[in-house]
């Protein structure tokens, strides 16, 4: 439920708490503006920013030219710079793009050139014994690869988080649950924003609603992209299978689609996907029978043992696409608005430096800055499995023995860091708002064991009911209907 606000005014609003939107809220905070960030959900970073391959990428399969690759490039320079300072988990793996066939064989020189046109020179070809020794589990039938050393893995949870918790200690104002359904003018010019909790008057606004981009593109009167669904299913296999992979196994792409990848994740388990279908359904976010045997069908080609590995979760996350093949950016100087829509599947690695260009181009077209003096910064509790964790600190203990209380025992986290999520300057409200901050519910038993002394820590830092939080039917709804 919403709460209702007073009115607020501010020099920025930006609509959308996703990857972007956080980005950019948080590059706006450097300056002395007062910033207002407008989120439909109930959580940051909890729409397709959650659902993701979580690959930080060089861009080297980028078109060259485009907005897009220009910005892949430049965030990944970002994001691999910045993110380790702020705790972000990340980890320089290295891909190899796997031909399995004389064609994508043949392919493979023209994907080199065309890292090399990007501005990526780091592609090389591999031989097929070469191959072999860097991934002995790869299935029979790869006939040659290309390297491309600096591809990464990041945390999809984190950087969001980040980018939200750095622009809030920087003065941002953070409303959840605020969808924005209308635009109007005020007597100034200024916009006047009717959210699901009051009214936001904005000198200035962003939209980076992600899938929604397009319909809030319409409010303030433009028509010019339609956010198509395209839908990626992915399955996360149990960290028994994480030795079966050392790098990113990566497709020959095509002109659709980057094709469905193996790869680690920063939390030491191993993701198949993502699958891509166009769909019309905006929140389509369930799983499908047909997806996922392809993936499965795919995965035993790619690296056979991995499919014989436990599932540990299935998940699905829709990319904005559109019928543009890049970024659609569009600044209205005008009406002091610029659109950040069609950011379909590499905004994550692009983020910071989307954040970066709106920010120079919201300057190109009249909006003051004057850079902070006393900006502050932020550094995330870590997540992934590479950096040290609460409950391998043994000073950290010492000092706070919630430290060395596990609550989660697939993930080994411990009730000091339940509590820090709850109580953090982006707390979490909800147990998926837990799960991103901590990893407690993502392991093998996916709650089973904990998942009740976690809601338990919700409904007591919430003020909620038990039911309310595990979003159990009250008892009267429950109660079978008398004939
Ligand atoms: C399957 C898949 C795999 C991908 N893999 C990668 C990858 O490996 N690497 C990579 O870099 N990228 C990847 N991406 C792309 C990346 O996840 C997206 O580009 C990025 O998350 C988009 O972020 P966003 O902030 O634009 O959108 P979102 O995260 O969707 O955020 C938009 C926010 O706007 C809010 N909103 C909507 N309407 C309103 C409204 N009216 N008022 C207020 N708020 C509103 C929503 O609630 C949402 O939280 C992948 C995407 C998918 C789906």
């Amino acid at each position: 439920m919403s709460t209702a606000h007073a009115p607020v005014r501010c020099d920025v609003a930006v609509i959308g708490a996703g990857v972007v939107g956080a980005a950019i809220a948080r590059a706006l905070t450097q300056y002395r503006l007062d910033v207002v960030i407008l989120e439909a959900g109930d959580d940051v970073g909890a729409g397709t920013s959650k659902a993701n391959t979580a690959i930080l990428h060089t861009g080297f399969d980028t078109k060259p030219g485009t907005l897009e690759s220009r910005l892949v490039r430049r965030g990944y320079a970002l994001l691999s710079a910045w993110g380790p300072t702020a705790g972000i988990p990340l980890e320089r793996l290295g891909a190899l793009l796997v031909a399995w066939d004389d064609d994508q064989l043949d392919r493979l020189p023209a994907i080199a050139d065309n890292a090399r046109a990007t501005g990526y020179g780091g592609a090389r070809p591999i031989t097929p014994e070469d191959l072999r020794r860097f991934e002995p589990h790869l299935g029979p039938g790869a006939l040659g690869a290309l390297a491309i050393p600096d591809e990464a893995i990041v945390c999809p949870f984190t950087t969001p988080l980040a980018f939200a918790t750095e622009a809030v200690m920087n003065g941002a104002m953070l409303r959840l649950a605020s969808a924005v359904q209308r635009r109007a003018a005020d007597h100034d010019g200024a916009h006047v924003l009717s959210t699901t909790s009051g009214v936001v008057h904005a000198d200035w606004v962003v939209n980076a609603a992600g899938l929604a981009s397009d319909t809030v593109d319409r409010l303030f009167g433009h028509d010019s992209f339609t956010v198509t669904p395209r839908r990626g299913e992915l399955i996360v296999y149990d960290k028994l299978a994480r030795p079966l992979v050392r790098h990113i196994l990566l497709p020959v792409p095509t002109a659709h689609t980057k094709g469905v990848l193996v790869s680690p994740t920063v939390f030491g388990n191993v993701v198949l996907g993502p699958t891509a279908d166009d769909i019309d359904d905006k929140h389509a976010t369930g799983s499908t029978p047909a997806g996922l045997a392809r993936l499965v069908a795919q995965g035993r080609k790619l690296v056979p043992a991995l499919v014989g590995e436990e599932v540990t979760a299935v998940y699905v996350g829709l990319r904005a696409a559109t019928e543009h093949a890049d970024y659609q950016i569009r600044f209205h100087p005008g009406e002091r608005y610029v659109c950040v829509g069609g950011i379909r599947s590499t905004g994550l690695t692009a983020s910071m430096a989307i954040a970066e260009y709106v920010v120079e181009g919201l300057h190109d077209a009249g909006l003051r800055r004057e850079l902070r003096d006393d900006y502050a910064h932020v550094r995330m509790p870590n997540i992934g499995e590479q950096g040290e964790r609460p409950y391998q600190a043994a000073a950290a203990i010492a000092a706070d023995p919630a430290y060395g209380e596990i609550v989660c025992h697939c993930e080994r986290v411990t009730r000091g860091e339940i509590r820090d999520a709850l109580a953090s300057l982006v707390p979490a409200r909800t147990l998926d708002g837990i799960r991103r901050r901590t990893r407690a519910l993502l392991g093998r038993c996916q709650g089973f064991y904990c998942g009740a002394t976690i809601a338990a820590a919700l409904a007591d830092a919430s003020g909620c009911a038990l039911a309310d939080v595990l979003g159990v039917p009250a008892p009267d709804a429950r109660r079978p209907r008398s004939s």
